[in-house]
């Protein structure tokens, strides 16, 4: 199996749809913990911790990564954040946790459909790799 910098440096930047869309439409399977109207978050299937959950827009809305973000995203960018929150509390992160945007190559980012990572469970380092 390819590591995440292999995955993320074999991927091609574009608006084609993802994994994500799969996992949106349930022709995946995949554990949701928190679901409403525009967001939805589950448990990344290569938890980096104990806890590792993935908070993604139900619509990407060109919104491939936090690079192509424009004004009309504001509202869905501080829902991903307010939902990250909302799951670390649920899942008991009381110490803290780490969040974590992947953009670009560079930023070792796989899946272009933007998403925010929720780890925690185990302490983290800094500076990240
Ligand atoms: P990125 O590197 O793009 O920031 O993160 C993509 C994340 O999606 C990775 O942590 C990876 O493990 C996760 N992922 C990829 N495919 C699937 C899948 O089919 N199901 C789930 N639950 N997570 C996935």
């Amino acid at each position: 199996m390819a590591s995440e910098k292999e995955a993320a440096l074999a991927v091609t930047h574009s608006d084609s749809p993802t994994i994500f869309d799969k996992i949106i439409s349930r022709e995946i399977p995949h554990h949701v913990v928190y679901e409403d109207d525009k967001v939805l978050a589950f448990r990344d299937i290569r938890p980096q911790g104990p806890i590792h959950i993935l908070v993604i827009p139900k619509v990407k809305d060109g919104l491939t990564g936090l690079s192509k973000a424009e004004e009309r995203h504001i509202d869905i960018l501080g829902r991903l954040l307010y939902v990250a929150k909302i799951v670390a509390k649920q899942e008991g992160l009381d110490d803290g946790f780490r969040i974590v945007i992947n953009d670009g190559p560079q930023g070792c980012q796989a899946v272009y459909h933007i998403h925010v990572h929720v780890i925690g469970g185990r302490q983290m380092n800094w500076p990240p790799g």
